[in-house]
């Protein structure tokens, strides 16, 4: 990666900047992004949709401008493309709409053993209201998902199966062409949590033939406050909107109301306008690398550092270790003796930013027989000189 990507990020510019190694949780944001957020509420700042008058239709177009660049990114069609406040809430959307239009009791989900909170808690919320049952895929000793059950698994009543694409403590980078394969042989839909691969990977939703798919922009050098629901058009019919206000309105009379169709059916109220054209700006950032050499890029710090960690005696890495030399950019470990959270404060004297703790998954941690976890996590301005310097850090940790 060319030095001068870490010039594009103020935040990176101190005279000692943080080493910040927590991109999992959230990633810092370039020049150019904080830009489109200024240059929106300087120069064209209004609502969107609705003002006869000349900074209205300019919002309207950057926000829909936004829209179609998201699409374009994930393969997606606009109409298909909603705007959300994140991950959390696009999962928490499609158990609210479509599980509860088309679920009933006695209905299965498959869900995985690797999933962050967000994709277990409003299923199991859906799952007791509506009498559903949860069924999990179980993982091998590698940390990847165990495929080998997911032909017992599925059955005639499950009715959607959710997955991370790659899990936030593993690092797994799960096949979700083999999943959504057998899933719709047996009728079940597919929701794919892309919260840790959108800023990574290419993804392209209608070669993967998912049905949902949801991300957070701020994990992709986005503001917070905005993410990406993705839903098939096939399903429109069968999703009823989210939020009933400002709109989504066809015509409304004091007793009922008709909706307009998607996107705008789904996004009531007056949407994140200036953070949908701040994820607009992060898409074109992220295009002007290519994935390619994000990616190879990614791939080579997080072997240089599981080379370095390997190295350190008190140290157990977990998840599948190959397969992040291959395409990694991130992975979670313990050191023996050492509270997780007393490494990352350790760290943080020095300077370096990790994360410590379940990292919303407490099921995953749980099956991986620990309390806790401290977890590195790279993104594109990290550098083999931050890794080396973590490496001598935890070193001298570990020699205590
Ligand atoms: N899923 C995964 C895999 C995540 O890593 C995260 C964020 N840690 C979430 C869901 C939730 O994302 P958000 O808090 O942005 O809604």
């Amino acid at each position: 990666m060319k030095p001068d990507i870490r010039n594009t990020f103020p935040f990176l510019q101190k005279e000692k900047p943080l080493i910040f190694l927590d991109n999992a949780a959230t990633t810092q944001k370039p020049q150019s992004v904080i830009d489109a957020l200024s240059d929106f509420y300087s120069n064209h700042y209004s609502t969107i949709h609705r003002g006869i008058y000349s900074s209205g239709e300019k919002a309207t177009q950057l926000y829909q401008g936004a829209r179609e660049k998201v699409a374009t990114f994930i393969g997606a069609r606009p109409e298909e493309t909603i705007f959300t406040k994140g991950t959390t809430e696009g999962i928490n959307f499609v158990a609210a709409t479509w599980g509860d239009e088309n679920l009933n009791a006695g209905d299965e989900i498959l869900l995985t053993q690797m999933e962050h909170h967000a994709n277990i808690a409003p299923w199991q919320e859906l799952a007791q209201r509506k009498g559903l049952a949860i069924k999990f895929i179980p993982l091998t000793s590698e940390g990847t998902l165990d495929l080998s059950k997911l032909p017992e698994l599925l059955t005639p009543k499950t009715k959607l199966v959710g997955v991370t694409h790659i899990s936030n403590v593993l690092g797994t980078l799960n096949p979700i062409d083999t999943i959504v394969a057998q899933a719709h042989k047996v009728g079940a839909r597919v929701l794919v949590d892309a919260a840790q691969s959108v800023g990574h990977i290419p993804i392209n939703v209608a070669a993967l033939d998912v049905d949902f798919l949801v991300f957070s922009g701020h994990k992709m050098l986005a503001p917070t406050g905005i993410g990406v629901l993705y839903i098939k058009k096939e399903l429109h019919d069968s999703v009823p909107p989210y939020q009933f206000g400002g709109g989504m309105i066809k015509r409304l009379t004091l007793s009922d109301a008709s909706y307009v169709n998607a996107p705008e059916r789904y996004e009531a109220g007056t949407p994140p306008i200036a953070q949908a054209i701040g994820l607009g700006a992060a898409v074109d950032y992220l295009n002007s690398i290519g994935f390619e050499k994000l990616s190879q890029y990614e791939s080579e710090l997080c072997a240089h550092l599981i080379d370095g960690l390997s190295q350190i005696s008190n140290i157990t890495l977990v998840g599948p270790l190959d397969q992040l030399r291959q395409h990694g950019h991130l992975v979670s470990f313990a050191v023996e003796g050492v509270h997780a959270h007393d490494v990352a404060a350790f760290l943080d004297k020095h300077n370096i930013a990790i994360r410590a703790g379940h990292f919303c998954a407490q099921p995953l941690i749980e099956v991986l027989g620990k309390n806790s976890l401290n977890r590195i996590s790279l993104y594109l301005y990290n550098t083999k000189e931050e890794i080396n310097y973590l490496l001598d850090v935890l070193n001298s940790l570990c020699k205590k």
